[in-house]
């Protein structure tokens, strides 16, 4: 099974690496790849240059097996469509096998205005990890999302195993209260992000001087 895990990753913080290490341990991925975002549809563009958030991802995940760093949507023009992203993943992996897109709870009930957002559970399974701030409860308000849930909700990791795609899974993993515009905004205020992120990418943010 393959983990996708997309963000701007603007920077690459703990918030997102303990969570994505608790799923590809719990979920026993053959291996999970971060996809670093091209240019968001659905905000901001991000405030560092992709080479630098590049940079930053590589040095995070350094050592850590199974870890991938994925390109695809920083080299794919125009905007960095999801769906795009699993279709061409999708395509390279072949139609058998288990793609898990791991999303946080704040990104999943998000995600009935992403492009084709319904394509997305065609092509891949939702692995929703929580993240404080957000509470399941929050999907009675999106009626599509719950009806997806209703539909498709696995109870556990076996479920996702016996189809390539379809399933909607609830995580539960270390909540961290841990934002990249939390970082940034205490980086613009002059203050230490130590411990927030892995000591390798605040040295990058402080030698290229990423967020002056
Ligand atoms: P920003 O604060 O700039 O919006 P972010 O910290 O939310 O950024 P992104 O790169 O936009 O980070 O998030 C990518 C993915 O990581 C999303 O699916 C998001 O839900 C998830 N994520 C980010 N931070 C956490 C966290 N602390 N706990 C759980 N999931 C998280």
């Amino acid at each position: 099974m393959i983990g996708v895990f997309g963000g701007t990753f603007d920077p690459v913080h703990f918030g997102h690496l303990r969570p994505a290490l608790e799923l590809y341990e719990s979920l026993a991925l053959d291996e999970l790849r971060f996809v670093p975002c091209g240019r968001p549809p659905h905000r901001e563009p991000p405030q560092a240059r992709a080479e630098d958030r590049l940079a930053m991802l590589r040095a995070a995940v350094r050592g850590q097996r199974g870890f991938v760093v994925d390109t695809r949507e920083l080299e794919r023009p125009g905007p960095s469509y999801m769906v795009d992203t699993l279709q061409s993943l999708r395509d390279q992996f072949g139609p058998g096998r288990p793609l898990l897109l791991l999303l946080g709870l704040d990104a999943f009930l998000g995600l009935e205005t992403w492009h084709r957002w319904e394509r997305l559970a065609e092509l891949a399974h939702l692995v929703v990890a929580h993240r404080p701030g957000f509470v399941p409860a929050d999907l009675l308000r999106h009626p599509g999302l719950w009806a997806l849930v209703s539909s498709s909700q696995a109870e556990d990791s076996g479920e996702l195993r016996d189809a390539p795609a379809g399933r909607v899974l609830f995580c539960q993993v270390t909540q961290l209260d841990i934002s990249a515009s939390g970082i940034r905004r205490l980086l613009a205020a002059g203050r230490d992000i130590r411990y927030l992120v892995p000591e390798a990418v605040r040295e990058i943010i402080a030698a290229r001087r990423i967020y002056d």
